[in-house]
């Protein structure tokens, strides 16, 4: 019969994870008392160890589901809270500690909380029973408690001690049975005592006469009956101090104190069919426990059916009866991922960066000859140069050299294309692009709804891109290295740069005409700039002196007009320098690449194009290759085998859907295997039954 109970028990606990339903679950026995009536000392007789809270104005404010599980073989005594993820508390000091942090944690306004704790015990020296300890009920209410803590006390118990549960009612022995507001509380809800233990308490407190007939009670007959105990612990049990600090097994003590009393008292000698003593409490909760989860197997096992039923029909209705677990829906979209990252990648490829590079170097050689070539007065482009500049005097002294300064002008201003640091520029463009293209991959996937996720991929594509850009700039740079020393062009390459870099001052210039035309909108028209445009150009002719900075305005403009004059005035000689290149450009003498001292935009286009072919050589082969090979592993490292179940599962309940459509597949298969096992407990039962008939 043991056997019975134990699975009763768990399949209790295995309905507790189902759900809250009130009729799925099988019965337990339910602890009731008056404050100091010796609730506590009876449940920790029947453990064997101290370990619920204790302390003046210690109020249990929630109920503790006490699962107790007999370990035959276990050599160690240990308490679990399930809920709270602690297992194997081998000191029941801790136990205790635990419990009245818990007690502590409901907000003294609440009074009570009905949300119970859970706490296992498993033990050698526990029967198997499932009991729920209920705040004592109080008579007065302390001074520093809220008004209506009896009351709430008083309503949290009625809510546990409902049919089909079993009522244990604790009365001390020196307190008149007609006073117990355990029994009160009892006989409301089950008036013909069919379902409730009376257990009285401090029987070495009354005489033995007394004790004896308070145990055959008439007056509140219970069909269960009374059992007398003596639990309180004998202060010099052991000699030991152990017992206080909940450490030492209680049990041989209380056994022992009780033997000695019980035995010293004819009352209660075995002839009087007096039931008394701790080992009798629990032999009688296994035996009424166990009757009472046998009695309600049919009942609850239709409930579960009921509950499967529901569950099932909506599996059907709303999923279409798709099978789902989380590791399943990550493997699921880990495989989508993938699949999009692999389409990614075939457009993604060696053009895809050549064209991002030179674009990038197409803007180095426009600032390049900004710089040097066109940020001056245009009539500077050609010689002699002005003044300020060292170069010049040369010129002036030696107009022979001229020809030499255009020389070292192409050279430094190529120098300075080649010593740019294009090695360490064009791996983190190409890194930023691809991680650019992973961001928008994760938005557009299932991951985008999973944070967790999310970020497991950002980090798996810029820890690889990191690690690889680290290497790969060096070599790029190293490959670069001759350029910076020598130029060599071919005709068909000039060609091309004489080609290219047309379109690109096209596309500058078209640039430089829609921001005038920007600027006009937003200074109020094209009259208005016109205005502060020839009133800029007088000042910098010196036909106007500007007193002071213009800050606070000048010529009757205002300082933001001015300012917005300013970069007119900056793209007009823009687009005019740029026309006049586009002409250059395009004239025969840059057709020919003898010429291209006067045609640095066709020279610095080529150089730019050598550069932007070895880069995307190199990159092609160094980074993109090989973060193509190692990004899916390195998600399957981040979101595949790597994560734990606990993890998995938080990743896919981040998703509302899927965290509606996991539970309920999993409360299915929950009733289903509950369901299963009652089944298998009921034939246990009728086998047993039989076999009982038969002896
Ligand atoms: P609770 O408030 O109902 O949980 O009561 P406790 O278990 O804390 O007991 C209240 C007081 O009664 C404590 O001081 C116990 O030591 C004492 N007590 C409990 N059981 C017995 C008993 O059987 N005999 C005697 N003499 N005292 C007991």
């Amino acid at each position: 019969m043991m056997m019975l109970t134990k699975k009763m028990i768990e399949i209790r606990g295995l309905l507790q994870t189902v759900g809250q339903s009130e009729s799925l679950t099988l019965p337990s026995i339910v602890v009731i008392g008056s404050q100091s009536s010796g609730k506590s000392s009876v449940l920790e007789a029947i453990v064997g160890h101290e370990f619920l809270p204790k302390g003046h104005n210690m109020v249990t404010r929630r109920p503790i589901e006490l699962t107790l599980v007999h370990t035959p073989d276990a050599s160690a005594e240990y308490g679990e809270f399930p809920a709270l993820g602690l297992s194997k508390v081998t000191d029941f000091g801790q136990i205790q500690k635990t419990l009245t942090d818990l007690n502590l944690a409901v907000p003294v306004q609440d009074c009570v909380s009905d949300d119970p704790i859970q706490l296992r015990i498993h033990s050698p020296n526990v029967p198997d029973l499932s009991l729920i300890d209920l705040p004592g009920y109080i008579q007065v209410v302390g001074r520093d408690q809220p008004p209506e803590l009896k009351e709430k006390i008083a309503q949290l118990c009625e809510k546990y001690i409902k049919p089909p549960n079993v009522i244990l009612a604790i009365s001390a022995a020196d307190v008149d049975l007609a006073n117990s507001t355990a029994l009160r509380a009892s006989r409301k809800v089950d008036p013909r005592g069919e379902r409730t233990i009376g257990v009285i308490t401090k029987m070495d407190l009354v005489d033995a006469e007394r004790g004896a007939s308070l145990l055959g009670d008439k007056k509140y007959a219970l069909r269960l009956g009374y059992v007398g105990v003596v639990c309180r612990v004998p202060p010099n049990a052991s000699g030991s101090k152990l017992f206080s600090r909940g450490n030492g097994n209680i049990t041989n003590a209380i056994a022992k104190n009780e033997n000695a009393y019980f035995g010293s008292h004819p009352e209660f000698s075995s002839d009087s069919q007096l039931a008394v003593g701790t080992p009798n409490l629990k032999k009688k909760l296994m035996y009424v426990l166990e009757q009472t989860m046998a009695a309600s197997l049919k009942t609850t096992s239709e409930a579960i059916q009921r509950e499967l039923a529901e569950a099932t029909y909506e599996y059907k209705v709303q999923y279409n009866e798709r099978p789902l677990s989380a590791e399943s829906y990550l493997a699921e979209s880990l495989d989508g991922f993938k699949h999009s990252f692999r389409g990614f990648t075939d457009t993604f490829g060696r053009p895809q960066v050549r064209e991002l590079l030179k674009h990038e170097l197409d803007q180095q050689v426009l600032n390049l000859l900004a710089q040097r070539y066109w940020n001056r007065p245009f009539e500077d482009l050609s010689p002699p140069l002005p003044e300020t500049d060292p170069l010049s005097s040369l010129a002036r002294a030696d107009p022979e050299g001229e020809h030499e300064i255009w020389q070292i002008k192409l050279d430094s201003s190529s120098a300075a294309l080649t010593k740019l640091g294009v090695g360490r520029l064009a791996t983190s463009v190409v890194a930023n692009a691809i991680q650019a293209h992973i961001d928008r991959l994760v938005a557009n996937s299932r991951f985008a709804a999973h944070p967790f996720a999310r970020q497991a991929i950002t980090e798996a594509s810029t820890s690889i891109l990191k690690d690889l850009s680290y290497d790969i700039a060096d070599e790029l740079e190293i490959c670069i290295k001759p350029y910076k020393y020598r130029i060599e062009l071919e005709d068909s390459e000039w060609a091309r740069g004489r080609e290219n870099v047309t379109a690109v001052l096209k596309e500058e210039l078209q640039v430089c005409e829609a921001a005038a035309k920007r600027l006009e909108d937003q200074a109020g028209g094209r009259k208005k700039v016109r205005d502060v445009m020839a009133f800029i150009d007088r000042v910098r002719n010196g036909q106007v002196v500007l007193e002071g900075d213009g800050i606070g305005g000048a010529g009757g403009f205002s300082a933001p007009l001015l300012a917005k004059g300013r970069e007119a005035v900056f793209l007009r000689d823009r687009t005019d320098v740029l026309k006049m290149r586009l002409l250059a450009v395009k004239s025969k003498q840059c057709a020919n690449k003898k010429n291209k001292y006067h045609c640095p935009e066709v020279f610095l286009d080529a150089v730019a194009d050598k550069l932007t072919t070895t880069a995307d050589l190199f990159l092609d082969a160094e980074l993109l290759s090989k973060f193509y090979y190692n990004f899916p592993r390195e998600l399957d490292a981040r979101l595949g085998r790597g994560l734990s179940q606990s993890e998995i599962d938080r990743f896919a309940r981040e998703d509302p859907k899927i965290r509606r459509h996991l539970d309920v597949v999993r409360r299915k298969d929950l009733l289903e295997t509950v369901l299963k096992e009652m089944e298998s407990l009921r034939q246990l039962e009728a086998r047993e039954k039989r076999s009982i008939r038969r002896e």
